[in-house]
């Protein structure tokens, strides 16, 4: 039941007012990493949201969306590749740079995770702006993959994420549990 899953999470995410920063209503999952049956439910959710999509990867944003990304795909049987901010991959890369409030970011993924054929799953724990989910989005197609869609724990809808995102979805599916 999907209403009686929404509310396990919900009760396991605690808000942290003005966190990193004054004005922002920090949303932490320790208390549902914690959580062995509500980090399970989480887990087997986003897993058959993935399978239900048929995705054939999964891309886990860090640093939470390996937290959450890693079980998923070890759940539905496919492989897991991390897509991390500028700097930290090792290998060969493609980069993506979005714009922030101010300046800008870059996220990055090693060039040979990703090939023609490969449908792309992006997990990520919560959708603000859509800013990092959108530049994924990028860096996969620019790999030569295809978006199988975005799973997140949740979405703060006041910050209009999901309106940012739907060009750049082309028709993908967005999820937020
Ligand atoms: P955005 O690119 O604005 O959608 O921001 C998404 C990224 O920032 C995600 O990786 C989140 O983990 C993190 N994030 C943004 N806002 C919050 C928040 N209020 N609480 C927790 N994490 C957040």
């Amino acid at each position: 039941e999907l209403a009686e899953l929404s509310a396990l999470l919900h009760s396991r995410i605690r808000d942290v007012p003005d966190y990193p920063e004054p004005g922002v209503m920090f949303k932490d999952i320790t208390p549902l990493l914690a959580d062995p049956s509500a980090f399970t439910a989480l887990t087997d959710a986003l897993a058959e949201f993935c399978v239900a999509n048929g995705a054939t990867k999964v891309v886990g944003l860090e640093a939470r969306g390996f937290i959450l990304g890693a079980p998923v795909a070890v759940r539905a049987g496919l492989g897991f590749i991390p897509v991390r901010k500028a700097g930290k991959l090792p290998g060969a890369t493609l980069s993506q740079s979005y714009d922030l409030e101010y300046g800008s970011a870059e996220i990055e993924v090693h060039a040979e995770d990703l090939v023609a054929g490969d449908r792309v799953m992006v997990i990520d724990d919560v959708l603000a702006t859509g800013g990092t989910a959108e530049a994924s989005v990028r860096l996969i197609r620019r790999a030569g993959a295809e978006v199988a869609g975005i799973a997140v724990l949740m979405e703060l809808g006041f910050l209009g994420g999901r309106e940012r995102l739907l060009p750049a979805l082309d028709g993908a599916p967005l999820d937020a549990l």
